[in-house]
C-alpha cells in the first residue's frame, strides 16, 4: 500500500514507470492526461472544454481536471494505493491534494533538457491498450503496430514540437516549484529517469521499498 506521485516534465517516463509498477504492486494508476485524453475522445463536456488547452500544450484549469480525478482517487481501485502521474501540476493542485489524501513518497524524475525533446517526439501509443512506445529506445517489433495486439501506434497530438515546447515552458513556470514544495514536506525523492525503462524501473523500485530483481525482462 503506498500512495505516490510521479513529479517531472514531459516525456521523463512518468507514464511508462507508472504502468510497469501498477501491474507489479496492483496499485492503481491514475494518470490525469490519459483521463483527459479518454474525456475528449468520449466528446463530453469537460472533454470538449479541455480539448483546446491540451492540443496547445497548456495546462487544463484546476477545477476540471479535479473534477475527473477526485472520483478515481476515492473509487474501491485506489485503496490498495495509487500512483499519481500527472498531477499535481502546480501549487494550488498541490495544496488541494494534500486536502483530499496523504502522500508517502514523490519520485522526482530527474532528467536532462535535450533527452526530453527526443523522448516526446519519438513516442507513440497504442489506442487500444495504451503501450508506450519510443520509435528508438522501445521500438514495436513490426513498424508501426503494437506488439500486443496489432493495432496502428499513433503520435499524441502535443508530442508534436510546438507543443512540447509550450508544454516544457509550463513544467518550467508552473509545476517545477513543487520541487521545493515536497522537499519541504520532506517527501521528495529524486530519481535518475536517464537510460533503458527496465534501468529507471529497478531504481524507482529500490527507492519505494519494493524488492529489486537481480535482472529486469526486456
Ligand atoms: P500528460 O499526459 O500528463 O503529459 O498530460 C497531457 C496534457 O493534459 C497536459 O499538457 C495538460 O494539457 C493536461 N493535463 C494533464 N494533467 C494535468 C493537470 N494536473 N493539470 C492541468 N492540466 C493537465
Amino acid at each position: 500500500m503506498a500512495h505516490l506521485v510521479l513529479l517531472g516534465p514531459p516525456g521523463a517516463g512518468k507514464g511508462t514507470q507508472a504502468a510497469e509498477l501498477a501491474k507489479e504492486t496492483g496499485w492503481a494508476h491514475l494518470s490525469t492526461g490519459d483521463l483527459l485524453r479518454a474525456a475528449v475522445r468520449a466528446g463530453t463536456p469537460l472533454g470538449r472544454e479541455a480539448d483546446g488547452y491540451m492540443r496547445m500544450g497548456l495546462l487544463v484549469p484546476d477545477e476540471l481536471v479535479l473534477g475527473i480525478l477526485e472520483e478515481r482517487l476515492r473509487a474501491p481501485e485506489a485503496s490498495k494505493g495509487f500512483l499519481l502521474d500527472g498531477y499535481p501540476r502546480n501549487l494550488a493542485q498541490a495544496e488541494t491534494l494534500a486536502g483530499i489524501t496523504s502522500l508517502d513518497h514523490v519520485l522526482y524524475f530527474e532528467i536532462p533538457n535535450e533527452l526530453l525533446i527526443e523522448r516526446t517526439t519519438n513516442r507513440r501509443h497504442c489506442p487500444r491498450c495504451g503501450r508506450i512506445y519510443n520509435l528508438i529506445t522501445r521500438p514495436p517489433r513490426q513498424p508501426g503496430r503494437c506488439d500486443v495486439d496489432g493495432a496502428e501506434l499513433l503520435q499524441r497530438s502535443d508530442d508534436r514540437a510546438e507543443a512540447v515546447a509550450t508544454r516544457l515552458s509550463a513544467y518550467g513556470q508552473q509545476t517545477a516549484p513543487l520541487l521545493d514544495y515536497y522537499r519541504r514536506a520532506g517527501l521528495l525523492r529524486t530519481l535518475d529517469a536517464t537510460g533503458t525503462p527496465a534501468e529507471v524501473t529497478r531504481r524507482a523500485r529500490s527507492i519505494v521499498g519494493l524488492p529489486v530483481r537481480a535482472r529486469e525482462p526486456l
